[in-house]
């Protein structure tokens, strides 16, 4: 894993985290289109700020519908549509429970249980009502709060991927925060990405993941959250109860094509656990995962599109 001389690395800090670019040459002008094209989409989306596109639903709830772009209105369908599949723990209606927890953001806190209950029926996707003959949105109580923070930087970095493409470029890798995807092999054995070791140094690994044209996304529960009275509360929030979602996982990290795919799967797995996920994974072969549990196992669904160098001992890779 030599650093390869012919890499050229682009950073920036948008959508509230570290954004790494890498080309095979050195091109500030692509380097600052790309970023320039984040930045777009992050306005689009951002549920973080007053306004957005998003936004102007979430202050429309209750009210009236909102007639929204294609690619936004392309977006909450396919978050509506997960939302709603068997059992999922993905839920694109959570914001009123994101916003009342501010994890990783300044004022966190632990909310009473009552208002988290009081809270849960703003939280419900089937009260969305979508429109495709105007593309227009209606969240149909007051109060209701669209959040696609577990599935915007998956479709971005497919963005960025596909713009990269347009401009013929054939080795790229896009890294949006722990969401990376990937053109081209980036050199021999592939471009490398690290699985990181949670709760350590940053540049701590479990070990390296390697793939060709691949995207490569975490969700773990020590990406963004707070302490308070010796109990750590992480950012993936279990929609039936309001609180953390609680098993045996500090992360899960999917290979795909897509990293919109690899965005979705890693919340929704994360919500399974690691027996359900690795039943529900045999019927869907181009979705790989990675799970690292909190005992200490690296316990992978399928092997087929990536290759994986373990550096950390204290983890037990189980095939
Ligand atoms: P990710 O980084 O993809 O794991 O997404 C985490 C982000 O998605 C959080 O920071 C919230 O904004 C939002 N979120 C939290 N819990 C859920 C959930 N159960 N379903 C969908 N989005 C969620
Ligand atoms: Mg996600």
């Amino acid at each position: 894993m030599t650093p390869d001389a012919r890499v050229y690395a682009y950073s920036a800090v948008l959508m509230g985290s570290p954004i790494l670019l890498k080309l095979f040459e050195h091109n500030e002008g692509l380097a600052s289109r790309v970023f320039r094209l984040i930045k777009q989409q992050e306005n689009i989306f951002t549920v973080n700020r007053h306004d957005s596109e998003v936004m102007a639903v979430n202050h429309a709830a209750g009210s009236h519908a909102v007639v929204v772009s294609q690619p936004v209105f392309n977006l909450i369908r396919c978050a509506k549509t997960v939302s709603e599949s068997p059992d999922s723990s993905f839920n694109f209606t959570i914001g009123p429970l994101v916003k009342r927890w501010k994890i990783g953001f300044s004022g966190n806190s632990v909310p009473d249980s009552d208002d988290l209950r009081a809270l849960l029926p703003l939280t419900h996707s089937h009260d969305v009502v979508l429109d495709e003959s105007t593309r227009s949105v209606f969240l149909q109580k007051a109060g209701m709060e669209i959040d696609l923070g577990a599935i915007a930087k998956g479709y971005i970095a497919d963005v960025v991927r596909d713009f990269l493409k347009q401009e013929k470029v054939e080795n790229a890798l896009i890294n949006l925060g722990g969401n990376v995807q990937t053109l081209g092999a980036g050199g021999e054995g592939g471009w490398a990405i690290g699985l990181k070791t949670p709760f350590s140094a940053p540049d701590a690994l479990i070990g390296v993941i390697n793939v060709n044209g691949k995207s490569v996304v975490t969700s773990g529960i020590y990406e963004r959250y707070f302490e308070c009275d010796g109990r750590r509360y992480h950012h993936i929030l279990d929609p039936k109860t309001g609180y953390p979602l609680d098993n045996e996982l500090f992360s899960v990290t999917v290979i795909s094509d897509d990293s919109i795919d690899g965005d979705i799967y890693t919340t929704l797995l994360y919500g399974m656990g690691v027996e359900k996920s690795l039943r529900y994974l045999r019927d869907i072969p181009d979705i790989e995962a990675i799970f690292v549990t909190k005992d200490q196992q690296v316990i992978f669904s399928s092997q087929r599109q990536f290759s994986f160098t373990l550096l950390d001992n204290a983890f037990r890779p189980v095939y």
